[in-house]
């Protein structure tokens, strides 16, 4: 079964994954970091949007979802694993291998 990534789901878990990646941080800005963690913490589950996550941690890095083939940002992408290393793939990559596939098959090369 692929597993689908996308940036709503990211934007769930972002408040765990961020608070286990700052908890006890003392590096610099860690006031900021700590005021970050207090914010995300008080989101309901339906406030974790990820325009809401970006808007509070400032950037989009959390809930990002990038395609590695066309480095598009996408709102969800296929992650094609071969058990090691997982890829990420975005709806036109794929459909663009699946009619480069389609094509072939109708006029073998
Ligand atoms: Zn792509």
């Amino acid at each position: 079964m692929t597993e689908i990534v996308t940036r709503k789901g990211k934007a769930l878990g972002a408040p765990k994954r961020w608070a286990q990646r700052y908890a006890g941080y003392q590096g610099s800005g860690s006031d900021e970091k700590q005021r970050i963690t207090e914010k995300l913490n008080g989101l309901t589950l339906e406030e974790r949007t990820p325009e809401r996550i970006d808007q509070i941690i400032g950037n989009d890095t959390w809930t990002r979802v990038s395609c590695d083939l066309c480095d598009d940002s996408v709102e969800r992408a296929a992650a094609l694993s071969d058990g090691i290393n997982d890829l990420l793939v975005c709806e036109s990559c794929l459909r663009a291998a699946e009619i480069a596939l389609f094509s072939e098959r109708k006029n073998p090369s």
